[in-house]
This record gives C-alpha cells, structure tokens and sequence, in this order.
C-alpha cells in the first residue's frame, strides 16, 4: 500500500507541467463560468446562470486541490464539473449550443495526466457519453429552449472559448516539450556540479575543431589541470566543502580563460582546457596565470579561508594524431609537475 502511495505520488510529480496547467485552466474556466453567468440572465434563463454559480465555485474547490497537491480530487472536480456542465447544457439549450465542444477538451488532458492504458479506456467512456448525448439530442427536444438568436450566440461563443483553449494548450505544451528538450540537451553536455562541458562533451567539441581543420590544427594546445592534495580537502571538510571547492575552481578557471577557449571537467578533480590559436609557450604563459590565480584564490569556509593549487600538465597537438594521444601526453606532463612537488606548469612538446 505504502509502495503505491509513493508510486503515484511519483506520478503526479512526474508532469508538473500540467498540473501547473490545470490550475491555469480552472482560473480560465471559472471565469468563464461567471461570464455565463450574466448571459444566461440576460437571455432570461435563470436555472443555466445558477448551474454556472456551482460551476464557478467547483472551479474554486479544485484551483484550492491543487495548491495543497491533491490534484487528483482537483482533475477529479474539474472532470464532473465539466461532464455534467456540458451534459446539463446540452439537454437543456440543445445540441446546438456547442456545450459538448469542452468534451473534446478531456481528449489531450486525459492522455497527458494518466497511463496510456486508462487514458484509453477512459476515452473510449467519453467517446459513448457523447455520442449517447448526441443520439439523445436527436430525438429529444430541449428542455429549456432559447430563442435561435441567442442559441447561435452562444454557439459562436462555447467555439471561440474551445477554439483558444486547444491554441493555448498546444502552445504550452510545444513550449514545455522545448524547455524539457533544451534542459536534456544541456544535462547531456555539462557536469552537473560545476556547469563545465562534461568529458564526452569536451571530447565531442574538440573533435570538431579537428575535422574543421582537417586534423591539421594551427596550435591547438591542451591543459591538463589537476587541483593537488584535493582528497585532503575532502578528508578535512567534508565532502560538501570539497564539491563547494571544486565549483568555486571551476568558476575561476572557466571566467579566466578567452573566448576562443574551452575548458571541461575531466574527471573528479581534474580539467581539461583545449585552447586553439595557441602556442606552447603562450599556453605556459596562460597556465601560469591560472595557476598563480587558482593560488591566491581563497574559498570560506565558516570563517576559514580554504585554499588549493593546482598541477598544469600542458602540450600541443600533433597533426593527423589521434586526440587520445595528445591527451595521454598532456597526463603525462601533469604526472611531471605533480612529481617534481606539484603547484606547477610542466610543458611536453608534441
Ligand atoms: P594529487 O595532488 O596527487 O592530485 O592528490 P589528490 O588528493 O588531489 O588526488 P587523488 O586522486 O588521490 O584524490 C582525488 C580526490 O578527489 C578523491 C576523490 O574523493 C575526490 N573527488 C573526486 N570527485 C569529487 C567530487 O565530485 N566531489 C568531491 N568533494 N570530491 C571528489
Ligand atoms: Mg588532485
Ligand atoms: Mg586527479
């Protein structure tokens, strides 16, 4: 029972977005229930004005469901509000009044919010209710008839309301499904932690830039950078602090480096930077600078100033090679700097 709970719990936050969207159509909805409201009083239909009264204030009830998240009594609400509106409506105006135009509504709102296996099911009930209510309308007169003027008028109006309420809804969820697919596409890219291109990114990019130059890149340097005795952050601080660390370097190196540049996490503690147009001895030059920066760089700590340095294996790439070979000698040239008492630039040729 407890694992169902939670599963369905899971569920509902599963799609925010339309639960997000419901509330939005109960405001939408509620207040054109009040606008019914005067119609109807006006067209001299006072039993309609008063359906319209319960309607606005089930409305109420289910925008106040979804605040406290019971949203599965808010779609519950909104579901009979608008199954025995358009029912009631119907029988009572006619079919031509266009009240079973919101039916069709509950056809995307039905597949959005449950499992496509009750949506089904569920579509399939809808789609008896009005066709049951359609055969109904055929043999029965209506029961509180108005005159054709007026039922032409609101006709023209239930279409227009149904009419921009399938626009809306087709525009939040074409929005919705760019954001979420932007969103992916940036998590694909980018280390979660410090927002730096992850490794397969890094590699991806730089990939690139090789087939652009036919693998002939004009100084295409790459720097290695390892934060040295970072474990012992860890095992001082903890390791909230030590990721805390990590962004903070992260942050710095990145806003150091040109435009031209780029810079990934490589792994736990180590970044990439691939810098193009770049010699060796300006890539030193570089490496230097973010070195001396990452040095004096301090990151509080509760009061405490934490600071690290950083190892900078640096080289170039070397035409037609693979990059994994350029990479592996820049590693090499960290191993060096690490070796000979770390906090230093070390330089390989290609
Ligand atoms: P060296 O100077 O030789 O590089 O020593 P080091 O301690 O920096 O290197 P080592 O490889 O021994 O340890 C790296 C540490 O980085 C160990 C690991 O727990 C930590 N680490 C890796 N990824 C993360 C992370 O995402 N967050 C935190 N807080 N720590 C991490
Ligand atoms: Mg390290
Ligand atoms: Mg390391």
């Amino acid at each position: 029972m407890q694992a169902r709970h939670s599963n369905s719990l899971y569920k509902r936050d599963a799609r925010p977005e339309f639960w997000q969207l419901s509330m939005r159509c109960c405001v939408l909805a509620g207040s054109i229930d009040v606008a019914f409201f005067f119609i109807f009083l006006w067209l001299g239909s006072p039993i309609l004005a008063w359906i319209n009264v319960i309607s606005v204030a089930m409305y109420v009830c289910a925008y106040r469901a979804f605040v406290h998240r019971r949203n599965r009594l808010g779609f519950a609400l909104i579901q009979t509000e608008v199954l025995v509106h358009a029912g009631l409506g119907t029988v009572l105006v006619g079919w031509e009044s266009g009240f079973h135009y919101y039916l069709l509504m509950f056809i995307p709102a039905l597949f959005v919010s449950t499992r496509a296996r009750i949506a089904w099911i569920l579509a399939a009930h809808l789609w008896i209710y009005y066709a049951g209510l359609y055969v109904l309308m055929w043999y029965m007169q209506p029961l509180q008839p108005i005159s054709s003027n007026a039922l032409l008028g609101v006709n023209i109006f239930n279409l227009t309301v149904v009419f921009c309420m399938f626009s809306y809804l087709a525009l939040f969820y074409a929005i919705t499904v760019t954001r979420a697919h932007t969103s992916l596409s940036r998590m694909a890219m980018t280390d979660s932690l410090t927002g730096l291109f992850n490794r397969r990114q890094i590699v991806a990019l730089t990939e690139k830039l090789l087939a652009r130059h036919h693998r002939c890149p004009t100084n295409l340097t790459l720097m290695l950078m390892d934060i040295d005795h970072f474990k012992q952050i860890n095992d001082e601080y903890g390791h909230d602090v030590g990721d805390r660390v990590l962004v903070t370097v992260s942050q710095h190196l990145q806003s150091l480096m040109r435009e031209q540049d780029f810079i990934g996490r490589w792994g736990g503690e180590e970044f990439l930077g691939v810098l193009p147009d770049t010699d060796l001895e300006q890539a030193a030059e570089t490496a230097e600078r973010l070195r001396k920066a990452i040095q004096v760089l301090e990151i509080d700590n509760d009061g405490k100033k934490i600071q690290v340095t950083l190892s900078i294996g640096i080289t170039q790439y070397r035409a037609d090679e693979v990059l994994s070979n350029a990479i592996a000698r820049a590693d090499y040239a960290l191993y060096k700097g690490k070796s000979s008492g770390r906090n230093r630039v070390e330089a390989i040729q290609a």
